[in-house]
C-alpha cells in the first residue's frame, strides 16, 4: 500500500509536570502547538493515581481555554464511587474523551484492585452511555506483562469490544512491528482505528532506560547511531528528527491511520516532525 489516510489524525500527549516553571513551560508549548490544530491534546496519569490532582487541573485548565483534551485515566486507588466521582466532574467540564488505562502499577503500592482496562471502559460505558470516545492502548511489540503474542491481541480485542472506539500503540523504532501488529489485528477480528504512538528522539540515554522498563525495542544499529554521536545534541536532534519524520512518513503511507505524538512537554521536536510531513 502506498496511500496516505485522505485525513491522518494527529493528537499530541504531554506529562503533568511536577514544577511551577514546568507548568509555565507548558503553557507556551500547548499555545504553539495548538495552532498546528491537531485533533486533541492528552494528558498522562501517573502509576497509581500518583498525578490524580494535577492531571484534572491541567485538563480542566485547557478546557478552559478551548482546548480539545483527553486525561488518560485508570483505577488506582480509587473506589467505584471516587472514579465515578472524577469522570462526572470531567463530564461537566466539557471533557469527551478519555484514554482508559489499567496503567503502570507502583512497586510496593499495594494496591488492592488491578482494574484492567476493558473493565474500566465497560465501568466508563456503563455510567456515561456515549458520552465519552474512549482510546486504549495497544502494543506491537507486545506489553511486557503479556503472556504471549495472541493474548496479547485478544485482550485488546476485548477492550475494544467493551465500547472503546480506538486504540494508540506504544512507541516503537521499527514500522514491520506495527504493520505485522495491524495484520495480526485484523485477523483477530480487530476493525477499529490503532494509532501509531511515535516518541521523538531527543535524550537518548533517558529513552533507552525508560524503553527497558516500557518493553519498547530500540534497533541496535539505532543505539550504535546515537552512541557515536556522544555529547553532540545537536547532531542528534538532527538525526532524531530526520529519522521520526521518515517512519512516520512510512507509517502513514501504508496505512496507519494517524499518529499519537509523546511530545514530552516539548515544542521543537514534534513541531518539526509535523511539520516535515
Ligand atoms: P491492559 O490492557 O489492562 O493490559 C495489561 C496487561 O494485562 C497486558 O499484559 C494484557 O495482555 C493483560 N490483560 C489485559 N486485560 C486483561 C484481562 N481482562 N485479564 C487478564 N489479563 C489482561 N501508564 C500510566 O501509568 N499512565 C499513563 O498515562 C499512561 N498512558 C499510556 C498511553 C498509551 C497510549 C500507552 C500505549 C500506554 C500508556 N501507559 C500509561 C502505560 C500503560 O499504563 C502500561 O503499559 C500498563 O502496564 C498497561 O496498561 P493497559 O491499559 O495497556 O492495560
Amino acid at each position: 500500500m502506498t496511500t496516505i489516510t485522505s485525513d491522518p489524525r494527529f493528537s499530541f500527549e504531554f506529562y503533568p509536570p511536577k514544577t511551577a516553571v514546568g507548568l509555565e513551560k507548558l503553557k507556551e508549548t500547548r499555545r504553539k502547538l495548538n495552532a498546528l490544530k491537531p485533533a486533541f491534546f492528552s494528558v498522562t496519569y501517573g502509576a497509581g493515581g500518583s498525578t490524580r490532582d494535577n492531571t484534572k487541573d491541567i485538563v480542566k485548565t485547557m478546557r478552559n481555554e478551548g482546548i480539545d483534551v483527553a486525561p488518560h485515566l485508570s483505577f488506582g486507588g480509587d473506589s467505584n464511587e471516587s472514579m465515578l466521582e472524577l469522570i462526572n466532574e470531567y463530564k461537566d467540564a466539557g471533557v469527551n474523551r478519555i484514554v482508559a488505562l489499567r496503567g503502570d502499577i507502583p512497586s510496593g503500592s499495594g494496591l488492592g484492585q488491578i482494574v484492567y482496562a476493558n473493565e474500566l471502559v465497560e465501568f466508563i460505558r456503563q455510567h456515561t452511555g456515549e458520552h465519552f470516545e474512549l482510546e486504549v492502548a495497544a502494543y506491537p511489540e507486545i506489553h511486557p506483562e503479556s503472556k504471549d503474542y495472541q493474548s496479547d491481541i485478544e485482550f485488546l480485542k476485548l477492550k475494544l469490544d467493551a465500547g472503546a472506539n480506538s486504540a494508540i500503540t506504544q512507541y516503537f523504532y521499527n514500522a514491520d512491528a506495527y504493520f505485522y501488529f495491524l495484520e495480526a489485528c485484523q485477523k483477530a477480528g480487530i476493525d477499529k482505528p490503532i494509532y501509531a504512538g511515535i516518541m521523538p528522539i531527543t535524550n537518548f540515554t533517558n529513552l533507552r532506560r525508560f524503553s527497558q522498563n516500557c518493553g519498547a525495542e530500540i534497533p541496535r544499529w539505532l543505539t550504535q547511531k546515537m552512541d557515536a554521536y556522544g555529547d553532540d545534541q545537536q547532531s542528534i536532534n538532527a538525526f532524531g528528527e530526520e529519522f521520526i519524520t521518515k517512519l512516520s512518513q512510512q507509517l502513514l503511507e501504508g496505512g496507519a491511520p494517524g499518529i499519537h505524538f509523546y511530545t514530552m512537554n516539548q515544542y521543537n521536536p514534534t513541531a518539526a516532525i509535523f511539520s516535515n510531513l
